[in-house]
Order: structure tokens, then C-alpha cells, then sequence
């Protein structure tokens, strides 16, 4: 005792600061703040040692002496500071802690991943080389110059010209000159060269155009009017902005966003990955001149650019995927999550965020509006604002009268009773596509499932062909003729034959390659894009496809979820869903919603224009409720019925679902430590759960890795509590999920 106290005695004293790094050991860290660095404020990034690395992690509290539980000789200092003011607010700071405690990571992870990965490896800052004239020779040198060396004294001379430092590359490619006259004139002592930070510009040379508002329709006004109060309130305000497919959700986004930039504030749109099109970014950029971009085309380093000018205050506005919702955007104001009842907007690695939730913790933290917008709500959200918890603006109609187009079911059963499961056209729907075609008219064809067939299947023992390593069936791929695991990306050579009892084995089911195969044998003079995963393998594949499916180059276009959303083609006026029970057929709570969003979605791409258009649904269930209901556009009607469901079943939003998810190489060692998990949850009393499990998950073994599962029931989110620590530090070994 009196030892350490000497110790004490002798450490050098504080301050400290507490320091979150990612990594997954759920805690901080101490670290002294040396004398010289004066005040280390919370939300600046440091360099730490840590064992024998060395981090990047942010600072989250500071100590002005040391907790009493750490031992001061076992504390290091800080070796850098990187921000000399803060690079994280204090708001994105605590967001994270939030997004620690409700998907079970550590505060570091979570901040690791609101930033830009430039800024997380701490990478400098990219700069270019200038050049610029320092002195102008005189008298001889300059005649000198003149007769012996020409290029050197163009160099010179375009270079006084423009008066200033000059990016080297732009001088090069200006003046048609090398840099080696450059480099002869810096040693003469006549230029300088520099470097200069450089910042991305995404609308580099594309001029906006900015359009006329359009006068807002009645409904319109009242929900603008609406967002507009809670605007002036200036405090925290969540709304659910429910308007079918065209009904002008975006107009509605437009006005509060100029209300927001009027009050001098800043703001979040966060629409679906897939969603975010040059023609997205542009209705915004039309009315406002401050936007940033946001999504995943970007390069490290132009998303460190954009990222850096929010938080500069040069931009105000951002417009991107999930992780925009992360932008230090300064003094925010509103939060807009378009189509929130997409599954992007939850991420699948760590930190597991849903970023709706995330967008209505920010807009709380920070005294911001947040609007979700939908067609087809989520039914979380759907449910919360039944409860009041939002506030519901509806959008009941299409602007200017516009008429959600028709839908038939197709049954297939009926169609071709006794003929193969794959039949890819039925003969309603290969009418509609002939009328329509002989009308000049295009057609959108859905399916969602690349691949030329889902599965080999062998009819005398009933085996399908798996992946080596995953409990999943190989998809067939025609045009790399491989067998492919759309788990794990591997390609296997074709099976031949049964694996399991050499019988003859078949193609089974219908995959996009497939389809637009047997279409085009259908009809041969039809012009077929097909848009899925494997023809879009770079993003401006993608919006040159869609450029030219609305320059009229091709009469359908077939493809997986890429074609159902947002898309607006006043020329298409047929949709056809190949196969409405894709979605139905995984075992997962929220299928049948997805199963109906896509309907319902990918239906609204069809009659955008006063042509009309009509949606042919091609099912085997016909009279499953998510079928039935799209085909009347009833998303009420369907909500009713799937949040009856839910109910009965305890599923999420009337309970609250942890997924413990253990995985391991060695089947008997995932059981074991699954069968631990399950024992140290099971020890602490939690009325309203229920523990179910451990047992193998609907797929048992990925990427050569055996899984087992707990299921972590409970009536809702507060009888969670007592569990919270212990899955908390469970999930430092295993995936804790919550759904
Ligand atoms: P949503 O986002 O609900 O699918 P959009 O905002 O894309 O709908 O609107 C559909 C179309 O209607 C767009 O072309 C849009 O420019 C147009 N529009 C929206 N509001 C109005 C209005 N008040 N008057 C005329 N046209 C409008
Ligand atoms: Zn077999
Ligand atoms: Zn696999």
C-alpha cells in the first residue's frame, strides 16, 4: 500500500483523458495528457500506443486526476494530438455512445465508423504540387533565356500570367510543356514550387440548373405547413411522412429544406444507396447551391473532401447513403430519411445501426426535424406513429390527379399446372408486353435473383448442390459458366452429378440470365438491358443503362431490386414481377413486408405519365395477405393484417429481438461455447423474456464456420435491461444482433 502510494506520489500528475479506440474490448482507455499539449478537448482524435501498436482513437472525457481503480504506472501518454479542435461535436459524440449501448459495439467502433476512413488511419491530408514565379530575370539572363532556351521562357511567361501558384499538372496539360523546364527554373531561383490542399468537387463544370418551384397541391401544403412549425420551433420533431409512389414527397422535402436554410441551418437527406442517381442529386441541387455527396463511388479521399467542407461550414447540406447520416453537418436542422423502409438502411457489419433510428436519435441530440418519408412504411414506424410517437403527414394521391396503375394477379399454379416450376412469362403478361411494345410503349420486368438458375437439384434423392464451405445452394452463373456461392463469392466448376448419390442432377428455378434468355427467344426483335449485379459492375454502368433505357435504346428493362425503386419513365407503362414469392421464402419475421414493398414499389414505376400503365403480378401464393394487398395498393390494409401477426407471434415492434449469434470452425465448439452464452443469460432474472435456443440458425454454416443461435425474446425494450450488461460483454466473442 504505502509502496504504491510512493507511487502515486511520484507519477506525474494529470490531466487525463479518456480515449475510445476501435477496438472491440468494450471499455476506454486513460491515457496522461502531456504539459505541452495544453487543453485536449472531447470529439479531437489522438494517437495512442496500445500494446505495441500504435491508434487513432477520439477522445471522449477527460480526468483532471486518474480513476481511482487504474494503476498511474500502467498509464502512457497521449503521443499526438491530431485536432486542435474538435473534429467530432459533442453531439456526434454521444451518438455514438448510443450506438454503442443499442447494437452492442464499443463507443470506439462507433466512432470509428461515423468518419471518413481518411480521417480514421489518420492519413494526410491530400495536397498537389503548385508552381509559382518567385522573380522575373532581367536584362542579359532574360535575352539569354530567350535565344537558348524557349521552353523555358514560355514556362515563365504563362506562368507570370496567371499570377499565382498553379497546380503543376494543370500548367502541363495548359501549356502543352514538360516539368522540366519547371524544375531548371526552380534551380535558376526564378519559380517556387509548393503544394496546396485540393478539395473535390462532385458537380466539377456541371452548372445547376435551378428550376420553378411548382405551386404545392393542397395536401402538400398542409404537410409542409406542418415540418415548417416544427422548423420554428427550433426543437426535436419526428414525423412520418406517408404518401403513395408520385405523390410529391420529394417537393415536400424541397420546402422544408429551403425553411431549414433560411433559419441558417443545415441539413441530412439520406435516400437508399440505389436511389441516389445524378437526377436525385440534381432536384436538389436546383434549389440549393451548398450540397455535399455523400455514397459509396466515392474514393477515401473525395469523401474525406466532402465530409471536411460540412464540417468547415463551406457546404450545409448533404445528400447520401447511410453514412451520411454521420456528416458533421453544422447547426443541423432537419433530418430527412426518404424511403425509410429500406433494408439498406440497415448495415450488416459492425456497428449493426439502423440508420432510421439513428436519424431520430441525432434530430432528439441535436433539436433537429426528423422526417421519414415512405409509401410503404416501416412497420416499426408505422406503429410509432399509431402510438403518437411520430407525427403522421399523409399524401393520399398522385400529384395532378395521376391513378396508381392497376395490378393482376397472375396465378401461376393455374397457368401451367402440370409444366416445369419455372415458367418465366405467363400468357397475361406475355400479352400486356406485346401491346405494349406495339404501342412504342417500354416495360420494367422484375426479378429479384441473379444468375441463370438458383439451384441444382437432383430429382432421385432430393439433394440440392451446395457451397464447400456454406449451407447454401450454388446459384448457376451462364455467362462465367461457374457455380457460384452468392454467400461467400465462391466459383466452383459445374457438378456433373448428384454429389451425394451420382444421379443425373437438373437446373431447378429462374434467375435474371434466364430470364432475359428466354424473353429474347420469346420475343426476338425486342431490345432487353438487364440490370443486375453482374452487368452493373461500376456505377456509371448503372446510370448510363438507365440513360439509355430513358433515351428509348431499349423497349424492358429486366433486373433484380436495382429496377424497383425510384426510377421515373413516363414511357413505361407495363411492370411485370416475374416472381412475387422471392422474398416470401426467407425465414425471416419481416418477409412478407419486404415481400410487399417490392410489389408495391416497383408497381408505382409503371403509369408515371398520362399513357397509363398497368402491373402483372406473377405469384404461387396469390392469396398470401402481402400479395393481395399490393395488388390494390392498400398498404393500410396489408399493415393491419401483418401487424396482427406480429402480435400474436411476439415479433419486433410489439418485442424486442437479440439475435446471439456464435460461430465457430469446429462444430462441437460452436455448440459448447453457444451452450455457455446461453447459461450465463439464463442465470439472471428478467420477467417478460424468453430465451430460445441455443439451435442452429436457418443457415447453419457459412464460409466454413458452424453456427448456433439464441434468440433473446422480450415483451419489449425495457424488459431487455436487466440482460443488457451480460449481452453487452458477450458480444466482445460473438455477434449480438439486434433486430
Ligand atoms: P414521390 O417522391 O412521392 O414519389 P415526387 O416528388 O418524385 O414523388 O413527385 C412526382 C412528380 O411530380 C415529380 O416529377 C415532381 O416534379 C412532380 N411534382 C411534385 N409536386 C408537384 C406539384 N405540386 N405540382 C406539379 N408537379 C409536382
Ligand atoms: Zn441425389
Ligand atoms: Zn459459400
Amino acid at each position: 500500500m504505502s509502496s504504491n502510494q510512493g507511487f502515486l506520489f511520484n507519477a506525474p500528475g494529470g490531466p487525463y483523458a479518456r480515449i475510445a479506440l476501435d477496438t472491440p474490448v468494450r471499455r476506454e482507455f486513460s491515457y496522461r495528457i502531456p504539459p505541452s499539449f495544453g487543453s485536449v478537448e472531447v470529439g479531437c482524435r489522438v494517437r495512442v500506443p496500445f500494446g505495441t501498436r500504435d491508434l487513432v482513437g477520439v477522445v471522449v472525457g477527460t480526468d483532471p486526476h486518474l480513476p481511482p481503480d487504474l494503476d498511474p504506472r500502467r498509464i502512457r501518454d497521449i503521443r499526438i494530438l491530431l485536432d486542435e479542435t474538435p473534429l467530432l461535436t459533442g453531439a456526434l459524440v454521444r451518438l455514438a455512445r448510443h450506438i454503442a449501448d443499442t447494437t452492442f459495439c464499443s463507443w470506439g467502433q462507433a466512432l470509428s465508423a461515423m468518419m471518413p476512413a481518411a480521417l480514421r488511419k489518420d492519413r494526410p491530408r491530400r495536397t498537389i504540387p503548385t508552381v509559382e514565379v518567385i522573380s522575373i530575370p532581367e536584362g542579359e539572363s532574360l535575352e539569354e533565356l530567350e535565344r537558348k532556351f524557349p521552353k523555358q521562357e514560355k514556362a515563365l511567361a504563362w506562368l507570370a500570367k496567371a499570377g499565382g501558384p498553379v497546380g503543376v499538372r494543370e500548367f502541363c496539360s495548359r501549356t502543352g510543356l514538360s516539368r522540366s523546364p519547371l524544375n531548371t527554373l526552380a534551380k535558376k531561383g526564378w519559380v517556387r514550387f509548393d503544394r496546396r490542399r485540393e478539395f473535390y468537387d462532385p458537380f466539377a463544370g456541371k452548372a445547376s440548373t435551378p428550376d420553378t418551384p411548382p405551386e404545392l397541391t393542397s395536401q402538400q401544403k398542409l404537410c409542409v405547413d406542418s415540418i415548417c412549425m416544427g422548423l420554428d420551433t427550433r426543437e426535436h420533431a419526428d414525423y412520418l411522412l406517408y404518401g403513395i409512389t408520385g405523390s410529391g414527397k420529394t417537393e415536400v422535402y424541397l420546402r422544408a429544406l429551403e425553411r431549414c436554410l433560411e433559419q441558417g441551418r443545415g441539413a441530412i437527406i439520406l435516400v437508399p444507396e440505389i436511389a441516389l442517381t445524378p437526377q436525385t442529386v440534381s432536384r436538389f441541387r436546383a434549389r440549393c447551391s451548398e450540397i455535399a455527396v455523400l455514397h459509396s463511388g466515392l474514393t477515401d479521399a473525395e469523401r474525406h473532401d466532402q465530409w471536411v467542407a460540412l464540417r468547415e461550414g463551406r457546404l450545409r447540406v448533404v445528400v447520401g447513403a447511410r453514412s451520411a447520416l454521420f456528416a458533421p453537418v453544422p447547426d443541423l436542422g432537419l433530418i430527412v430519411v426518404d424511403e425509410e423502409h429500406e433494408s439498406s438502411f440497415r448495415q450488416e457489419s459492425t456497428p449493426r445501426y439502423h440508420a432510421r433510428n439513428v436519424a431520430r436519435e441525432r434530430a432528439r441530440l441535436e433539436g433537429a426535424v426528423c422526417v421519414l418519408g415512405s409509401a410503404t412504411p416501416s412497420l416499426e414506424s408505422w406503429v410509432s406513429a399509431n402510438r403518437g410517437e411520430l407525427k403522421r403527414l399523409d399524401l393520399p394521391e398522385r400529384v395532378a390527379g395521376g391513378k396508381l396503375p392497376p395490378v393482376q394477379v397472375v396465378d401461376m399454379r393455374v397457368e401451367k399446372p402440370d409444366k416445369k416450376h419455372w415458367l418465366v412469362v405467363s400468357d397475361p403478361l406475355r400479352r400486356a408486353m406485346e401491346e405494349s411494345f406495339s404501342r412504342d410503349e417500354q416495360a420494367i420486368l422484375f426479378l429479384n435473383r441473379r444468375g441463370f438458375a438458383p439451384a441444382w437439384h437432383c430429382r432421385a434423392c432430393g439433394e440440392t448442390v451446395k457451397c464447400k464451405g456454406c449451407d447454401i445452394a450454388l446459384t448457376y452463373h451462364r455467362w462465367r459458366e461457374k457455380a457460384l456461392c452468392h454467400f461467400c463469392m465462391q466459383e466452383f466448376p459445374l457438378p456433373q452429378s448428384c454429389p451425394s448419390c451420382s444421379e443425373d442432377i437438373s437446373l431447378v428455378g429462374v434467375g435474371t440470365e434466364r430470364a432475359e434468355l428466354t424473353i429474347q427467344r420469346m420475343f426476338p426483335d425486342i431490345r432487353i438491358a438487364r440490370m443486375d449485379r453482374d452487368t452493373m459492375v461500376r456505377r456509371e454502368s448503372y446510370e448510363e443503362l438507365l440513360a439509355d433505357f430513358g433515351a428509348g435504346k431499349y423497349d424492358i428493362l429486366l433486373g433484380t431490386q436495382m429496377v424497383a425503386k425510384g426510377l421515373d419513365f413516363p414511357n413505361v407503362t407495363l411492370v411485370g414481377v416475374l416472381d412475387a414469392d422471392t422474398a416470401l421464402h426467407h425465414p425471416d419475421f419481416r418477409a412478407a413486408e419486404r415481400c410487399f414493398d417490392l410489389i408495391a414499389q416497383v408497381s408505382g414505376r409503371a403509369g408515371r405519365s398520362s399513357k397509363g400503365g398497368q402491373v402483372v403480378v406473377q405469384s404461387w401464393i396469390p392469396e398470401h395477405a402481402a400479395i393481395r394487398h399490393a395488388a390494390h395498393h392498400d398498404f393500410i390494409g396489408f399493415a393491419d393484417v401483418e401487424m396482427k401477426e406480429r402480435r400474436e407471434f411476439g415479433y419486433p415492434p410489439f418485442s424486442s429481438i437479440v439475435r446471439v449469434l456464435i460461430e465457430n470452425t469446429d462444430r462441437n465448439k460452436a455448440e459448447a461455447a453457444a451452450k455457455k452464452a446461453a447459461d450465463s443469460l439464463l442465470d439472471i432474472q428478467a420477467p417478460g423474456v424468453r430465451l430460445l435456443g441455443p439451435a442452429p440458425p436457418p443457415v447453419e454454416k457459412l464460409k466454413n464456420r458452424w453456427r448456433r443461435q439464441i434468440l433473446v425474446k422480450a415483451d419489449n425494450h425495457q424488459a431487455l435491461r436487466p440482460l443488457m450488461p451480460t449481452l453487452y460483454a458477450l458480444s466482445e466473442k460473438c455477434a449480438v444482433i439486434h433486430d
